[in-house]
Formats: C-alpha cells, sequence, structure tokens
C-alpha cells in the first residue's frame, strides 16, 4: 500500500466536506471548439406536441465568487468548514484555485507577505474576511435570482407552444405577422396563463394592463395629495378615470383571450369597441367641464354632450359592423367603417381642448395643463398612425412577431396619451374650479353623468346584438 503524503490526505478531507456541491462543480464542461451535446430527449408523457422544439438546456451558471483561503489566515491551510457554505461550494478544480494558483506563483516568495491585505492588524482580516464571505453569499443569491424567469416558467403548467400563421383559422391571422399564434381551443386557464407566455399578443396585453396599473396610482396620488370629495364637482373626474381603466382592461382582455374560439375573438373585440366608446364619452365629458375655454363654451354647450353621446355609441357600432360584417381580405369599406366614426368622436371630443392649445399657443403658451393637452393630441395622432398602418412588420415581415409590430407602438402611444391626459385634466381640475362652478349646476352634472351610464347600455346592447348574429352564423357555419 503506497503511503498517503500529508497534502493528499488533507485533498482527501477536503473533498469529503465539499459533498454535493463538489459533483455540480466538477460537471465536465463544454471545451471550445467541441461539438454540443445532443439535446436530452423529452420524458415518457410529455403533453407538448411534437412539434415543439426541445426545452433549451440548462443555462450553465458562472462558479460563485471565491474567497481564497490565504485572505482569512495567510500561511495557514484553508479550512472548508469554517468558511461557511458559499465557499465551501467552489469545488476543487474551479475558478478559485486555479485563480490563487496562478496568482501565487506569479508573486515571488519574498514579496508575499508586504501584501496590503497581509499587512492588517487580525481583527481587520476579519473584519475582510467577514465581508468578503458575504459577497460570496449575495453572489449565490444573484444567481438565483438570475435563474427566477426558468423557475416560473417550470412552475406554471406545461401550456402548448405557439404556432405558425398556417395552424390557426384565417381569422386570427394578422397581416406580416408570421409566427407566435397561440392555439385556438384550448381550456380558458391557458389563456390567463398565457400572460406570462411569449407569444404575439403578449406584448399588447402587457402595455395596457401596465398603463392601467399606472392611472390608478396616479390617481390614487392626486385623491390623497388633495383629499378630493366626491361631490358634483369632482364627478366628472370620477367619471373619466373609471372610463380610462375600463377602455383599458376591455382592451387587455380582448387581446388575452381573444384566441379561444372564432366566437371569443368577436365577443371580446366587441368588449374592446364597447370599452373604446366609454372612453371617448368620459374624455368628453372631463374636457367640457374642465378644460374648456369660454369662448368655446358660449358655442358649443347646448349640443356638445349629446352629441358626443352619439359619436360614442356610433364609433362603438360602426365597429362592431366593421368586424360582424366583412371576413379578409378585408374591403377599404372596413376601413371607413371604423375609421370615420371613430375619427368624428375624436374631432368633436377633442375639440374643447384643442382649441384652448391653440390660443394659448398663439399667446407664448406657459400653461401646464395646456402643454399636458399638446402632448395628449400629438401622442393621440401618432398612436393612430400606427392604428391604421402596419408598419414597421410591412417592411420586416416575420421580424416584428412578437416585439415591435404596429399595434403594440399604437397601444404604448395611447397609454401615454391617457397618462398625458389625466395629469392635464388632474390640473385643470384644481386650478378651474372657479370656472366651473360659474358655468355649471350640480343638476346638469348629474344628468350627464347618468348619461354616461345611458351610453355603456346602448354601446353594450349593440354588442350584444351583433354577437347573437355572429353566433348564429358560426352555428350554421358548423353544421
Ligand atoms: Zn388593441
Amino acid at each position: 500500500m503506497a503511503v498517503r503524503t500529508r497534502r493528499e490526505v488533507r485533498r482527501g478531507r477536503s473533498r469529503a466536506l465539499l459533498g454535493g456541491a463538489q459533483g455540480r462543480a466538477q460537471r465536465p464542461r463544454a471545451q471550445p471548439g467541441a461539438p454540443a451535446a445532443p439535446p436530452a430527449p423529452s420524458p415518457p408523457g410529455d403533453p407538448r406536441p411534437s412539434r415543439c422544439p426541445p426545452p433549451p438546456p440548462p443555462a450553465v451558471s458562472p462558479p460563485p465568487l471565491a474567497v481564497p483561503a490565504r485572505w482569512g489566515h495567510p500561511g495557514a491551510e484553508p479550512d472548508a468548514g469554517a468558511r461557511g457554505p458559499a465557499v465551501a461550494a467552489v469545488a476543487p478544480g474551479t475558478r478559485s484555485r486555479r485563480w490563487r494558483r496562478g496568482h501565487e506563483d506569479d508573486v515571488p516568495q519574498g514579496t508575499r507577505t508586504t501584501s496590503p491585505r497581509a499587512g492588517l492588524p487580525g481583527a481587520s482580516r476579519r473584519e475582510m474576511t467577514a465581508i468578503l464571505e458575504r459577497l460570496s453569499t449575495l453572489s449565490l443569491s444573484g444567481q438565483q435570482l438570475s435563474r427566477l424567469p426558468r423557475l416560473l416558467e417550470d412552475g406554471l403548467p406545461k401550456m402548448p407552444c405557439t404556432v405558425q400563421e398556417a395552424e390557426v383559422p384565417q381569422l386570427f391571422r394578422e397581416p406580416y405577422i408570421h409566427a407566435g399564434y397561440r392555439p385556438t381551443g384550448q381550456d380558458w386557464r391557458y389563456y390567463f396563463l398565457s400572460l406570462f407566455q411569449k407569444h404575439n399578443e403578449v406584448v399588447n396585453v402587457w402595455t395596457h394592463l401596465l398603463a392601467a396599473l399606472a392611472v390608478l396610482l396616479r390617481f390614487k396620488t392626486f385623491v390623497e395629495a388633495e383629499q378630493l370629495p366626491v361631490d358634483a364637482w369632482s364627478l366628472p373626474l370620477f367619471v373619466f378615470v373609471l372610463s380610462s381603466v375600463t377602455y383599458l382592461t376591455c382592451s387587455l382582455l380582448a387581446h388575452l383571450l381573444q384566441s379561444k374560439s372564432e366566437l371569443s375573438h368577436y365577443t371580446f373585440y366587441f368588449v374592446d369597441y364597447v370599452g373604446v366608446s366609454i372612453y371617448q364619452y368620459g374624455s368628453a365629458l372631463a374636457h367640457f367641464y374642465y378644460s374648456s375655454d369660454q369662448a368655446w363654451y358660449d358655442k358649443f354647450w347646448l349640443f356638445f354632450l349629446p352629441a358626443a353621446a352619439f359619436c360614442g355609441w356610433l364609433s362603438c357600432a360602426g365597429c362592431c359592423y366593421a368586424k360582424y360584417r366583412y371576413r379578409r381580405p378585408y374591403p377599404i369599406m372596413r376601413k371607413m367603417c371604423q375609421v370615420i366614426p371613430a375619427g368624428l368622436a375624436f374631432v368633436l371630443d377633442i375639440s374643447p381642448v384643442a382649441h384652448r392649445v391653440v390660443v394659448c399657443h398663439l399667446g407664448g403658451c406657459e400653461e401646464d395643463a395646456a402643454w399636458y393637452h399638446t402632448y395628449q393630441i400629438l401622442f393621440f395622432l401618432i398612436s393612430a398612425y400606427f392604428f391604421s398602418c402596419p408598419v414597421p412588420e410591412k417592411y420586416f415581415p416575420g421580424s416584428c412577431d412578437i416585439v415591435g409590430h404596429a399595434h403594440q407602438i399604437f397601444h404604448t402611444f395611447l397609454a401615454i396619451c391617457t397618462l398625458s391626459q389625466l395629469e392635464a385634466i388632474c390640473l385643470d381640475y384644481k386650478n378651474r374650479q372657479e370656472i366651473f362652478l360659474k358655468r355649471h349646476g350640480p343638476f346638469s352634472i348629474y344628468l350627464s353623468c347618468v348619461s354616461f351610464f345611458g351610453l355603456v347600455a346602448c354601446s353594450a346592447l349593440t354588442a350584444y346584438v351583433l354577437r347573437c348574429r355572429i353566433k348564429a352564423s358560426l352555428a350554421k357555419k358548423d353544421s
């Protein structure tokens, strides 16, 4: 039997202490230039369809930050147990050992004790060691955080892969978007959980979800700062915030849930159009009560709100009818049915603000609220451009499937437009109470706010009637 040297005995003891962590750290790594290992086969019973690509190999994490043994006790042999779990996880042959050996070799024998660390008093060295050990622990926590998305993905139930354009019915296909479609016919749970999946609607959902949260948060701050009472003066502001959150919620639900079936697609987009008409009328109320100039008010006060309510309903009816009536490839009439009533409603609803902005800028505008109104008009016009034109995906078909297509840009600018509008209306509410109280009595305010719910009912009823007709025609097609 060979006699073991002292160094070998110590190495053996150290390996025994390192235990399982060593096994992980000593896993053979791919050499540069060597062929990649083939992916592991799917386990039996894996519900994913065979066309799904194999799951990506687990990410190779960098080894934890190592603390050279000599930092703790210069001249002493490393004691893995005393260094704590973070350091003990470093296996022999990993970066720390190589690093230490390399540096020891580089430093001449006579100069080792002259390093600043070696010259520290005992207490300082212990503090330094403690800090470095903490850093090593933080390094481990960082690695765990970096694994969080994968852990979340693993924690969710197995979900079907997204599919190509050709694998979904024509109704669900979008021009120049080739992939990232969710399969139809899954259960509701899948579509709700697809909020965390990568597909071509997920950015549309998140943009309006975050915008809704931002609106609520901003309004909460305003309510607390101003100690906002619930009275006739504040009612149009509450209605405006309600209408904003409603349209954002309807939109995100439409994008999240429309892929389930053709009937769901129609239903949720009809709900989306109802939300848009609600938002239009909510905006009209706030602009009329808080933001209009006297010159504009004198001319339009009598018919503005009834016209805004009618245009809001017409916008919803036009969009629902266009969706119900026309099939791909869409004729120009479909766009006209959508854009003309919605454009008419926008021009009317924005008219009090547009008048004020023009007058303000002609006189060298210094009013904060007028500037926020200017921004909301600009952002809305930009968003309208991206709603109408499939840019940039038209020029890069297939490259903007998940991120970057026109509808996502439209959502983003619309969300910023709503936040600018909220800011402007809050400022007007605060600074123009005198004008408001001179013009309006509580009765007319309550009446117009009740008419808001009348519009909600009319739009919802229109959408429901068209949904029933769609349902009947789909049932006929299936039979
Ligand atoms: Zn949308």
